[in-house]
């Protein structure tokens, strides 16, 4: 069971007008990506962004750099939940035990 998903998003935008135009998602590095256009509330399956237009002038849309998001799945706050304790020690400096001659 993944409690964590792992995706990234880039912005979209149009190489002409320069407008921000949607988004892009995808799994990882060769995965499938998918596209929401701005203001719009579903993702579609694309197979690359430069076959999109853009809606205001037509230009040929392009990706920007993608970020690394994470998201946390329902089933990690229901496990959160029930195990309270182990909320993350801090890491202790490792010690050199001094051995005394
Ligand atoms: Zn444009």
């Amino acid at each position: 069971m993944a409690a964590i998903i792992t995706y990234q998003l880039a912005d979209v935008s149009c190489m002409l007008c320069g407008r921000l135009c949607g988004v892009a998602r995808r799994d990882g590095p060769g995965a499938p990506l998918s596209f929401r256009p701005l203001g719009a509330s579903d993702w579609q399956v694309v197979r690359s962004v430069s076959r999109l237009r853009c809606p205001s002038c037509g230009g040929s849309l392009i990706l920007n750099e993608f970020e690394d998001r994470r998201e946390f799945t329902a089933e990690a706050f229901l496990e959160e939940e029930s195990q309270q304790p182990r909320r993350g020690r801090p890491p202790r400096p490792f010690r050199v035990p001094t051995r005394a001659a």
